[in-house]
């Protein structure tokens, strides 16, 4: 009997498989995962130890594993394509990390080049190289960075991605912690100024889910994407709308898979879940908005 993956979505990791099989698609694209420098990431998963102090709740890193073993995962839940997004908290970061994460690409098959970026003098050279040697995505952390995406050392950046027309994964949203700089308000600023800029907002903007659909409405290129959004974590403390799934319609091709793997409390297969739910609920989005989000949408942004 073929599985209906609307009606059966994954029931655990092991099941994902024989679930992205029975979808049609030729394997996942998740534009938003996470590779660092093995020290670094260390650091990022203390932090998330002090969860409780740092975000009011817990967040037990689920995949906590060696390197090799975190990109076998991948491969076993059937990711053809990943975007390994890194991230600088500070300045004089953004550009060893950059050359980190195209080095690091080049090895690993499944991976495409990124980039990353931070207000400073040096952003518009190392940027300019990192497209110029293939970077397909640009990671932008206006929340961990703690910096004005307004910026004006920043202004020629935009520019740049845009002209580049590779898309730019920026993290604006409140959640989980409001930054000084975060919020759609700031970020709306940036695409008046570069109306054309591929942005997904990571998160689906979470908790702003609202003023986020207002934004992919309003500018051509700009998508969300489905990063820990609908799982049944998030759902505790930034519920989607209740109209969630009939709110997708009108942007249907504009919703790319992310998951934030391997720094999420929780199964991958959670998150499929969720995107499955979605395309369930509503007649109007069903199995091709499932192939869309998993493969079609994220794929073309990436360009494979
Ligand atoms: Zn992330």
């Amino acid at each position: 009997m073929n599985r209906d993956p609307l009606a059966t979505p994954p029931i655990d990791d092991a099941d994902v498989p024989a679930w992205v099989a029975a979808t049609g698609v030729d394997g996942l694209v998740d534009l938003h995962v996470h590779f660092l420098p093995d020290r670094m990431l260390q650091k990022v998963w203390a932090f998330f130890d002090q969860a409780e102090q740092n975000y009011g709740r817990p967040w037990p890193i689920h995949y906590r594993e060696p390197e090799q073993t975190r990109i076998d995962l991948l491969r076993g839940f059937g990711v053809r394509t990943f975007a390994p997004l890194v991230y600088p908290h500070k300045p004089d970061m953004a550009a060893w990390l950059t050359s980190w994460a195209l080095e690091w690409a080049a090895e690993v098959p499944e991976a495409v080049p990124t980039a990353t970026i931070y207000p400073e003098d040096s952003v518009t050279s190392y940027l300019g190289d990192a497209l110029d040697a293939g970077a397909r995505a640009v990671k932008v952390h206006v929340q961990v960075g703690d910096f004005d995406p307004r910026d004006p050392r920043l202004d020629r950046a935009w520019g740049l991605i845009a002209e580049a027309g590779v898309p730019a994964i920026v993290h604006c949203g409140d959640g989980p912690r409001q930054g000084t700089y975060t919020g759609m308000d700031v970020f709306t600023e940036v695409l008046r100024r570069h109306p054309r800029l591929t942005a997904v907002i990571a998160h689906a903007g979470l908790p702003e889910y609202d003023r986020t659909l207002q934004l992919v409405d309003r500018f051509e290129n700009v998508h969300l994407d489905t990063t820990m959004v609908g799982t049944p974590y998030t759902q505790e403390f930034a519920p989607v709308p209740d109209d969630w799934p009939a709110r997708l319609v009108a942007v249907a091709d504009r919703v790319v898979l992310g998951t934030d793997f391997p720094n999420i409390p929780y199964g991958y297969h959670e998150q499929l879940a969720a995107i499955a739910g979605w395309a369930a609920a509503d007649d109007r989005l069903g199995a091709p908005f499932l192939r869309s989000v998993l493969h079609d949408a994220p794929a073309r942004l990436l360009g494979v």
